[in-house]
């Protein structure tokens, strides 16, 4: 279990493994490896002893949410498709695409077993027998890691026909996407995955019930998946023991920005944000001052240094206008300007818009071109109020989560940082220095 001496270095102090319990560890293609550390122990012994019920109500206990963005109860998600009829199917979405996010991506190629078993778990319990990964093409290694595991799981009969002796046989296909953030997003996903083109639909009926190929479909992202083997393994009582109320276990974070120790972190929900920025992170690098940390990727929002204190969960940052999304981590600093970084945000996001309905379409671009015109120096009076008013329709009228969170980088960077903004519009200012090459005049 870990390696003791690095316990006491700052940057592991404070971090628990649990997604990442065996990246780094073991060798990730080799099986023997992941058994030694009780890798498919949980599948077998549910397989063997536990009713699929059982499963799910432990999943329940356990406080799992989607560790995707959305954050929904695992086991509420698992229990739901498991009461709709028709052929039930497994996802792993693997479409990890926000910038400087890789949780996802060192887990396939640090442990893809713990996903594999995942699936298998979650198969077992719903009442699957095909399940999905839909990853990234730009994530080789992943995909190499994914298919030299599931070949060993089949060959020592822990995946395919009749799992462990038992009547149960659960298949895994590997299916890979090509660029789009938007597939990302559940039912783009499975309309990608379906051969169609990769757009959100309206979710009336939800994709538990409807999903891929119109039946039954359970998704959950990988970090998901890697925690329930060791959530059945330890269990529920265990994982729920940590983190917050409404917030339980542990999550993956990808810290980057201005911070001396940047890397992927696990830290117990309801740690400080200023714990993982200046316990583990080492706080910012060369002297200089903090300004800002946004959470939650593109879709996010940036939080100012007077909520440092606050616990990290899915409601507090929903709380201070932001998420806890994926898993992105961005610390700034005092060279950071807050209107390029809402503008660079918006950029993106402009981009990956799949452009099918209007608030997210013209809307983005709209608020796109009013921050570039403020940093270029010909920003208006009354372009503040133009943003806000654009960013609650947006946020009220979009279809999909993508368009739904798009403004939060905006909004939050005008809550907290409107003085930035006055300073370009009416001073032809960038107090950061950033976009005085931008100035015209
Ligand atoms: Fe497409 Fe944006 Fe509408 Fe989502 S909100 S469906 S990404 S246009």
């Amino acid at each position: 279990e870990g390696i003791p001496f690095l316990e006491d270095v700052p940057f592991y102090k404070g971090q628990v493994k649990i997604a990442l319990r065996n990246c780094g560890y073991i060798d990730p293609d080799a099986i023997d490896a992941y058994i030694a550390r009780k890798g498919y122990f949980a599948l077998v012994e549910a397989i063997q002893g536990r009713k699929p019920k059982e499963i799910i109500e432990a999943v329940k206990q356990s406080g799992l949410r989607g560790r995707g963005g959305g954050g929904f109860p695992a086991g509420i998600k698992w229990a739901t498709c498991a009461k709709h009829h028709g052929d039930r199917y497994i996802i792993c979405n693997a479409d990890e695409g926000d910038p400087g996010a890789y949780m996802d991506r060192s887990i396939l190629e640090g442990d893809p077993h713990s996903v594999l078993e995942g699936m298998l778990i979650a198969a077992y319990a719903i009442g699957s027998s095909q399940g999905y990964i839909y990853v990234r093409n730009e994530y080789p290694l992943a995909v190499k890691r994914l298919i030299t595991a599931i070949k060993q799981a089949e060959d020592y009969g822990l995946l395919g026909d009749n799992i462990a002796d038992s009547d149960f046989s659960f298949h895994i296909k590997i299916s890979t996407g090509a660029g789009a953030f938007v597939c990302g997003e559940s039912t783009a996903l499975m309309a990608s995955l379906e051969g169609n083109v990769g757009r959100p639909r309206a979710k009336y009926v939800h994709t538990v019930e409807k999903g891929f190929r119109n039946s039954p479909t359970n998704l959950n992202n990988v970090e998901t998946y890697a925690n329930v083997p060791a959530i059945l393994l330890k269990g529920a009582d265990w994982y729920a023991g940590m983190g917050t109320e409404h917030s339980k276990g542990t999550k993956v974070f990808s810290l980057v920005g201005k911070v001396v120790n940047t890397g992927l972190v696990e830290v117990p929900m309801g740690i400080s944000l200023n714990d993982i920025v200046f316990n583990i992170g080492g706080g910012v690098p060369k002297k200089k001052a903090f300004k800002a940390v946004q959470t939650g990727g593109p879709s996010g929002g940036c939080i100012p240094e007077r909520f440092m204190k606050l616990p990290v969960d899915y409601q507090k940052l929903a709380e201070v206008g932001s998420i806890m999304g994926s898993g992105g981590m961005i610390v700034m600093d005092q060279d950071t300007c807050m209107v390029d970084v809402a503008r660079y945000f918006l950029d993106f996001l402009k981009e990956e818009s799949c452009g099918q309905c209007n608030p997210c379409r013209e809307g983005i671009k709209q608020m796109l071109d009013i921050l570039t015109d403020i940093c270029q120096g010909n920003g208006k009076q009354g372009d503040i109020e133009l943003l806000e008013e654009l960013g609650a329709m947006v946020q009220k009228f979009s279809l999909c989560g993508l368009g739904t969170s798009a403004p939060n980088p905006v909004l939050t960077t005008i809550l907290y940082f409107r003085d930035e903004y006055e300073k370009h519009i009416q001073d032809k200012k960038c107090p950061a220095g950033v976009c005085k090459a931008l100035f015209h005049y």
